[in-house]
């Protein structure tokens, strides 16, 4: 075993400038060399107890893979992380660390965490600069399953089941693979061409996507199991439709939806010459939200050359984004209300926004979610000038495969009803991710649908138990 590196503070990753990034969309963090990394996997005290990997959702083997870094074999650690994540380069960018695998890192008790994120990016993004996909297709056992949706819940799920060496068809919506990973989350985070290479790698494995393809409109639930041969169906269709205040001039021209604006500009590349979905040059955009969502909206209006503000009811201490994306946010120049809440979007004679009314807030007594219960304060109503309104307020699941499969349970908010390990009221069909659980982040997601596919597994064992024997065994 090589020395461990005592140092307390782990090492920094170069970013780039703020004064260049906020007028391009170029990733703003540069990742660590070999050097960096080989030192900073050297910071691992190799805990037996190893706390680090109960913070991951996926279980990846982490002091396992910080160990082979620390002496250089970068690939080797590369095939252990993928053993349980189908998307490493994507998970060192946008994994909230600080709450998962660092957050229980006991370097952490005394200095800074091991950077467990960014080593885990590093090795991901070497391996695709020094590899080719190379074809790693399982022998097929015989059974087909369908997975509805290419996010991460979908897409974890689809490279589980075909490592088992199942037939696995993913469905998506839009033409393009990656759910969230290419429509919500920008350039700037999380480059495009890392998505289209992780999800390369799993067709490399044998997943079929097709795009295009919904599933509720182009063909039901039950049409892809009784027509099309699958005998288990994984439902991974995300939170993709956004919530509204419901405040007069809501709908007036210049209002987004943070998924609309973040799609114009992420799937649609609003922000290029001739873009075929362009978004109007905007001078002043107000963004309503203290998320990840409402600082990637900001940023991103920023680099569309905007002056910013984001508006938020509780105060910056409450902000529920990670402290990474507020920083960045504010190094680029977005500017912060804190402690107020719209009440009017103000419109022109041609229904355009022009402003955005607001009343300033404090803050009571903790509500459910323990934090403090903002409250309006009588007369302190303002007024700040936008022509364009981005409501960030958080998203719920789609309703069209609860609409349209019969049986499949769903809850108030269109959330679909399953169990830990994804199995839903209909026997056969699957869930995960987003889509039962409202909005939260790629790696639970993820590992929902790993879970979803070790069930899948089972339940296709059970039902081949009284039939012939699956090829290959
Ligand atoms: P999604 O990623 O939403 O994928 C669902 C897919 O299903 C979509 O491609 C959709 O088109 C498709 N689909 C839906 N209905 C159908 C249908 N009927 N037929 C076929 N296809 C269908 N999390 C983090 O961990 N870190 C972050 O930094 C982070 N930033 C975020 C930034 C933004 C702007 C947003 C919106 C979310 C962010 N999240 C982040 C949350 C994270 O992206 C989601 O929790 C995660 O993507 C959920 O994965 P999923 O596979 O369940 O759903
Ligand atoms: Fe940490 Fe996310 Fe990697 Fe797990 S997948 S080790 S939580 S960065
Ligand atoms: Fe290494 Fe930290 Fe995990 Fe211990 S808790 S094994 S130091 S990463």
């Amino acid at each position: 075993m090589q020395n461990v590196n005592m140092t307390e503070k782990r090492h920094t990753m170069p970013a780039r400038d703020p004064s260049e990034r906020c007028s391009n969309f170029c990733e703003v963090m540069l990742g660590y060399d070999e050097e960096t990394a080989i030192s900073e996997a050297r910071r691992c005290l190799n805990c037996k107890a190893r706390p680090c990997m109960e913070g991951c959702p996926v279980g990846v083997m982490i002091p396992d893979f910080l160990a082979l870094v620390a002496e250089g074999k970068f690939e080797e650690a590369y095939e252990v992380v993928r053993r349980t994540n189908a998307l490493p380069a994507v998970s060192g960018r946008v994994c909230p660390q600080e709450t998962q695998c660092e957050g229980r890192c006991v370097r952490g008790k005394r200095g800074d965490p091991v950077g467990i994120g960014y080593i885990e990016r590093f090795i991901a993004d070497r391996h695709m600069q020094k590899n080719d996909c190379i074809p790693r297709k399982t022998i097929s056992n015989g059974h087909k399953v369908a997975v509805v949706g290419s996010g991460p819940a979908g897409l974890s799920c689809a490279g589980e089941l075909a490592e088992l060496g199942y037939e696995v068809t993913v469905f998506e919506a839009l033409h393009l693979a990656g759910g969230v990973l290419v429509y919500g989350i920008p350039e700037f985070r999380l480059p495009k061409e890392i998505v289209r290479r992780e999800t390369e790698e799993l067709r490399a494995c044998g997943v079929e996507i097709v795009t295009n393809a919904v599933v509720g409109r182009s063909f039901s639930v039950e049409e892809l199991m009784k027509e099309y041969g699958f005998e288990a169906v994984f439902l991974g269709t995300g939170a993709g439709l956004p919530r509204f205040m419901g405040i007069p001039g809501e709908n007036a021209r210049g209002v987004f939806s943070a998924n609309e604006y973040l799609t114009r500009i992420n799937l649609m590349k609003a922000y290029e010459e001739g873009a075929e979905t362009p978004l109007f040059p905007a001078r002043k955009v107000a963004v309503v939200g203290g998320g990840n969502v409402a600082m990637d909206a900001a940023r991103c209006a920023r680099r569309m050359g905007a002056e910013v503000t984001v508006v938020y009811r509780r105060s910056a201490a409450e902000l529920p984004a990670r402290r990474e994306e507020v920083v960045h946010a504010e190094e680029e120049g977005v500017r912060f209300r804190f402690l107020c809440n719209p009440t009017e979007v103000l419109t022109d004679g041609e229904n355009a926004a022009i402003g955005l009314c607001c009343v300033e807030m404090t803050l009571g007594e903790p509500d459910a979610s323990g934090r403090r219960r903002p409250k309006p304060k009588t007369g302190s109503e303002f007024t700040l000038e936008a022509d364009c309104v981005i409501m960030a307020l958080g998203t719920s699941p789609n309703p069209l495969l609860g609409r349209t499969t019969d049986g499949l349970q769903t809850g108030p908010h269109g959330e679909i009803g399953a169990d830990g390990a994804g199995r839903t009221s209909l026997e056969g069909v699957f869930a995960g991710g987003d889509a039962v659980t409202g909005s939260a982040t790629v790696i639970l997601a993820m590992g929902a649908g790993r879970r979803a596919a070790k069930a899948i597994d089972e339940y296709i064992r059970r039902q081949a138990c009284h039939s012939e024997p699956r090829r290959g065994e």
